[in-house]
């Protein structure tokens, strides 16, 4: 996977880069945040590098499913799910993105304001 460029998620799924990795299966990595904004804060990352969500396809809509399956399983596993959580996808320059390799945030453990800064 990747080619000369390789992206720092990539590096994640590699074993090239540590992180707290919390969840993997064939299609998709789980693992904590560097920098967590709330008590629990994991970012869920399909394998396949799509740059965002502006650049999905039909074909990846199963990929897109199976990531919010993985997100609600974790979210039952950390523990949030019963006082709720946020799940957050942040697209281009004003979305707040990073990091150019698709990926949720699941973000809960305190309560959460709106509308987000
Ligand atoms: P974005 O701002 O693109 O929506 O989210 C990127 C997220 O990736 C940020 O919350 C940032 O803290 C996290 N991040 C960036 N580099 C690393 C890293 O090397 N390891 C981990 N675990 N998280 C990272």
């Amino acid at each position: 996977m990747g080619g000369i460029m390789k992206g720092i998620f990539e590096k994640i799924i590699d074993r090239e880069v540590h992180a707290e990795i919390v969840y993997e299966d064939d299609r998709v990595i789980a693992f904590e945040d560097i920098n967590p904004v709330a008590p629990k804060h994991l970012l869920v990352v399909p394998k396949q590098r799509i740059r965002s969500l502006q650049e999905i396809e039909t074909e990846d809509l199963p990929l897109l499913g199976h990531c919010l399956w993985v997100l609600r399983q974790l979210a039952e596993q950390s523990g949030v799910a019963q006082e709720g959580y946020r799940v957050v996808n942040n697209v281009g320059e004003y979305g707040g993105q990073t990091v150019e390799h698709l990926h949720f945030h699941l973000i809960g453990g305190r309560a959460m304001t709106w509308p987000p800064g």
